[in-house]
């Protein structure tokens, strides 16, 4: 599995400690974003958009909406 998101390092998603109870899904997950469309992946998606401090724990690669959500009120707060 050879990770193509330059986040991995530092992302608890992939890294695993979000999700060591789930190894099957996470799998999964990291085959289809982090190994490959990591643009679509809603961790991604945030820290690109609005930054770090605002990925959610519970934020998966796919809560896409969740994370358009997130953006939207953070650009709002910022006034932008
Ligand atoms: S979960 Fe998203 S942000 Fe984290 S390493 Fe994978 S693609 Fe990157």
């Amino acid at each position: 599995m050879t990770p193509k998101c330059e986040y991995y390092p530092i992302c608890p998603f992939f890294t695993d400690s979000l999700v060591s109870g789930m190894p099957s899904t996470a799998k999964l997950l990291k085959e289809k974003y982090c190994c490959d469309g990591y643009s679509k992946c809603a961790r991604y998606q945030v820290m690109v958009e609005a930054g770090e401090q605002y990925i959610e724990d519970s934020l998966f690669p796919n809560h896409e909406e969740k994370a358009q959500a997130i953006i939207a009120r953070v650009k709002s707060e910022k006034g932008s």
